[in-house]
């Protein structure tokens, strides 16, 4: 095997088990280990702390498979890997809750770096992050076919990440068909799901919870969700009892479905409306029409991929934030998130703070919401812990 020799001082983090090795922290490299290859990882005076993925491209160069100095990274060490991040979300998940969507495997925090899939009933939707991940493709469908039983995996590796990793989109049916149309159960609510043409996997899994949450806040009040997407929180507004929803979102195919999802769930199609357009400009619009709302929802697209474009980001962040908290009616809740890597928690609670200033109410935080618990957050990776 291969190896990486890190810098004097540079073991710190992995000590902590910390699964990323940056370009920095390297001394040297041992050999010529290809793209996805697995290499050791030894600190400066050559003791094996890790093995991991090696990518030549990345700032992250390489991505840590296990700790233990005899593991060999190969489909048995893979099948269990997936394996125990299947059987935790059975696990979990009460018995009561709907089986058909969830996400199976999320990257580093189930241990397997850059390998993210999500389930919507027969089909599995896999998205390759890293060229570890890419490495291991075709074992990797393999396994999952078998371990779950699945007809179809169809592959979304169509991210910008990917490219900082030089590896080139792919899309397509990885094993069995092209999936048929999907629909999934979502809390007892019914969604269609493009897995083709549709945003990341197709359904915005991890806010599960927190739409749940927005249907036992929404009776008899004036919804407004912002970034509606395929209607997931408009439509649990209006089955909780929303007196009327407003869906905005700049994609008149995601209203379409939203449109769709609501009528496939028998809601009240009188008591919701579909606007097509940008949430900077609507927002700005409802403020010079001096229209109000009882509640809000923000769940903006990642301003922020990386730390890169976090200035720029914030700036996005307390606008929207500040021109909501303008519309809302006195008590009014506004549900915001952030889904940014780049974007702490900390730094969020301080972009929304600022925005109340500005917006010169005294405004309280009720909750914090998270990402929903099938996207769990590894202790030894806080960076898994984006949506908040
Ligand atoms: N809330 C959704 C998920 C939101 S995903 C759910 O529960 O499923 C982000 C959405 O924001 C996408 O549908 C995208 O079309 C939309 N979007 C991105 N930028 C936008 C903008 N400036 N104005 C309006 N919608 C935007």
């Amino acid at each position: 095997m291969n190896k990486i020799i890190l810098k004097s001082g540079r073991e710190k983090a992995l000590l902590r088990r910390h699964p990323w090795v940056f370009s920095g922290a390297i001394a040297h490299v041992e050999g010529d280990p290809g793209m996805g290859e697995t290499v050791g990882i030894c600190d400066s005076r050559g003791k094996f702390l890790a093995c991991g993925a090696y990518s030549p491209q990345s700032q992250i160069r390489v991505r840590v498979w296990g700790w233990e100095a005899d593991e060999e990274v190969d489909a048995a060490f893979l099948r269990k890997r997936l394996q125990n991040a299947i059987a935790l979300r059975t696990g979990w998940r009460p018995e009561t809750e709907d089986q058909g969507a969830v996400r199976l495997i999320h990257a580093e925090s189930d241990q397997l770096p850059g390998l993210i899939v999500d389930r919507y009933n027969d089909t599995l939707v896999m998205q390759i992050l890293s060229a570890g991940a890419e490495r291991w493709r075709d074992t990797l469908a393999d396994l999952l076919l078998e371990l779950t039983g699945v007809a179809h995996i169809y592959e979304r590796s169509d991210v910008e990440v990917r490219k900082l990793e030089g590896l080139p989109a792919r899309v397509g049916p990885i094993r069995g068909d092209e999936p048929p149309e999907l629909e999934i159960e979502e809390n007892g609510l019914l969604f269609k799901v493009d897995v083709r043409g549709g945003h990341k996997t197709g359904f915005y899994l991890d806010q599960r919870i927190n739409r749940a949450r927005v249907r036992e806040l929404a009776a008899g009040k004036e919804v407004l969700d912002c970034f509606s997407y395929t209607g997931g929180f408009a439509l649990n507004a209006l089955a909780g009892g929303a007196g009327h929803v407003t869906a905005l979102d700049v994609s008149a195919d995601a209203l379409a479905l939203a449109e769709a999802n609501c009528a496939r769930n028998n809601l009240p199609a009188e008591k919701i409306t579909y606007l097509e357009g940008d949430v900077f400009h609507a927002l700005r619009k409802f403020r010079d029409q001096a229209r109000s709302f009882d509640l809000i929802i923000l769940d903006p697209p990642k301003f922020a991929p990386s730390a890169a474009q976090v200035k720029q980001a914030a700036r996005g962040y307390k606008d929207i934030n500040l021109l909501a908290f303008k519309l809302l009616r006195p008590r009014g809740i506004l549900v915001t998130f952030s889904c940014s890597g780049g974007i702490s928690a900390e730094l969020f609670q301080k972009i929304v703070a600022g925005a109340a200033l500005d917006a010169g109410l005294h405004f309280r935080v009720l909750e914090q919401l998270h990402q929903s618990p099938d996207h769990p957050i590894a202790l030894n990776f806080p960076e898994g812990a984006y949506l908040k």
